[in-house]
């Protein structure tokens, strides 16, 4: 792991996300700074397994500026055992 002196005050907090993608369980340390604050709703690759499409938790805080994280994607039945709290938007079609 390489750091650079270029900014000794970094802006924005780091989550330390986890791909929940199945065979992949990558970790990696992602800085989010107040331009990149949209990535929160929306959606992102995996940088490992580059899966499009998932989707960032924020799980707790771990210290002032770093967060742990999952990136989530969408189970459709893929054998994923993730407890999905968002079950209800599928219930609405029908
Ligand atoms: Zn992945």
């Amino acid at each position: 792991m390489q750091r650079r002196n270029e900014h000794l005050e970094s802006p924005g907090v780091v989550y330390r996300t986890t791909c929940e993608n199945p065979g992949c369980g990558h970790t990696f340390d992602l800085r989010i700074t107040a331009k990149e604050a949209g990535l929160l709703g929306g959606t992102m690759a995996c940088p490992r397994c580059r899966r499009h499409g998932g989707m960032l938790k924020r799980l707790g805080r771990l210290d002032d500026r770093l967060f742990v994280a999952k990136l989530v994607y969408k189970v459709t039945g893929a054998g994923a055992s993730v407890p999905g709290d968002e079950g209800d938007l599928l219930s609405d079609i029908r």
